[in-house]
């Protein structure tokens, strides 16, 4: 389906909006479950729902170190109570608290059953076992209460979600030893390019190490799907046409660098049209133009442009969302912000953009600068960016201190 600004497009690309509709439509999920211990989840998507069994916090318990009274006790004894005993977290206090009694307790410790309130140790004097208070004390201070984090039946995490730190830490919390999550998804990647060698060769005039595999290699892995390296492939369309099979054979999804623009080294959409099918070729983005969708057998295939730039940007706009469908992860927007330009920009429309910036504090106030290069060749100005400032097609010029679309790379600048 078209969209409403295709008009300003250059002729003959789809938007960016249109392609990732069309990858969306054309991915199924893939869920086949395994069940794994949860120490090797990080990364994994649940394949079940977690309904807690049991209430967390399981008892009445204490926030602080401090001592356990009951409430009204403090004013019918002018806030002097006998100490009767303690309750140590993993060790309540087994004996019976009176009226004028209250009990020594420890953060996590149980509250005695006639007690209802905890004050911290630094509001209290101690001589002759007797506690003397003082300060402002609130009924229902510092206790911790059953089912105040998770009540038992609640479901608390959904099929779909990815496991990270505090997702298994959770897990573990309600005692859980394993789960069900999907199996890591299989994806197969090789380089073209006649020019490419590997990085232990002697690099011959003209000749590049093929650089792309590793950031590949990488960029899945960091998904937590399982990488397939078929390695570098000449510019050859039977070597080619071979690899495509073979890859699509041995895994979920397949992405090829390099030879899917129009030259005459570049064998990519024909093979595609030949041995699958061609869905989209050629977007309307910067950098990453000559990329084209499709399947070989029903496997999904992206075949990315060779510049290293566009590798990074495509993956991230278009395949990372379509890999993480196919786990089985249920789709999250990007996060965006939206910053202050540092500098006035001018362009020349018709793609939308991904301009390689870095956002800075200036005197504590955010503000978003593009870099000086941003040839799709140049890989310097990706490791000093720390963001994408995303231009939308139509737009030839941004003015300075206008708020611009950004896409940040990390929590960290
Ligand atoms: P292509 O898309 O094949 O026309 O390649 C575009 C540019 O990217 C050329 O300058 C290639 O040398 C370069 N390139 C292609 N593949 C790789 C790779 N695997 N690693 C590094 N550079 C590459
Ligand atoms: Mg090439």
């Amino acid at each position: 389906m078209a969209d409403t600004t295709d008009f300003c497009l250059k002729p003959g690309l789809i938007s960016v909006t249109e392609a990732e509709t069309r990858i969306h439509e054309a991915i199924t999920p893939l869920q086949h479950a395994q069940i794994l211990p949860i120490k090797h989840c990080l990364n994994r998507i649940l394949a079940q729902d977690i309904t807690a069994t049991s209430n967390i916090p399981s008892d009445c318990n204490s926030s602080m170190d401090g001592y356990a009274v009951a409430f009204n006790d403090l004013c019918d004894h002018q806030n002097r109570l006998r100490l009767c005993g303690t309750s140590w977290a993993g060790k309540p206090y087994s004996g019976v608290m009176k009226p004028g009694d209250c009990v020594r307790i420890f953060t996590g410790a149980i509250l005695p059953q006639a007690a209802d309130t905890v004050i911290m140790q630094e509001q209290v004097t101690q001589t002759d076992g007797m506690i003397q208070f003082n300060g402002q004390i609130q009924h229902g201070d510092n206790v911790r209460y059953p089912g105040e984090d998770i009540k038992s039946g609640d479901t608390v995490l959904n099929a779909g979600t990815k496991l990270g730190g505090a997702e298994i830490g959770l897990l573990a919390s309600l005692g859980m030893v394993s789960v069900q999550v999907y199996r890591p998804i299989r994806v197969a990647f090789f380089s073209t390019g006649d020019e490419l060698r590997g990085l232990t060769e002697t690099l011959q005039s003209g000749q590049l190490y093929d650089s792309n595999r590793y950031t590949l290699n990488a960029l899945i892995e960091q998904i937590g799907a399982a990488p397939i390296d078929l390695g570098t492939i000449p510019d050859d369309p039977q070597q080619l046409q071979d690899t495509l099979i073979n890859a699509a054979e041995s895994s979920d999804a397949v992405i090829s660098t390099g030879g899917a623009s129009v030259g005459d080294a570049d064998f990519i959409e024909p093979l595609l049209k030949d041995i699958g099918s061609v869905d989209f070729w050629k977007l309307a983005i910067k950098p990453g133009k000559p990329l084209v969708f499709g399947n070989i057998r029903n496997i999904p295939f992206f075949g990315l442009p060779g510049n290293p730039v566009s590798v990074l940007v495509t993956f991230m706009i278009l395949v990372r969302p379509a890999l993480t469908r196919l786990m089985g992860q249920t789709p999250g927007q990007m996060l965006h912000i939206e910053v202050p330009l540092a500098q006035s920009i001018q362009r020349s429309p018709g793609r939308q953009e991904y301009l390689r910036a870095q956002l800075n504090y200036d005197n504590n106030q955010l503000n978003v600068k593009p870099l000086p290069f941003q040839g799709s060749h140049i890989m310097h100005s990706m490791i000093q960016a720390n963001c994408f400032i995303v231009v939308e097609a139509h737009c030839s010029s941004l003015a300075q201190g206008q708020l611009v679309k950004v896409l940040p790379f990390d929590t960290e600048i």
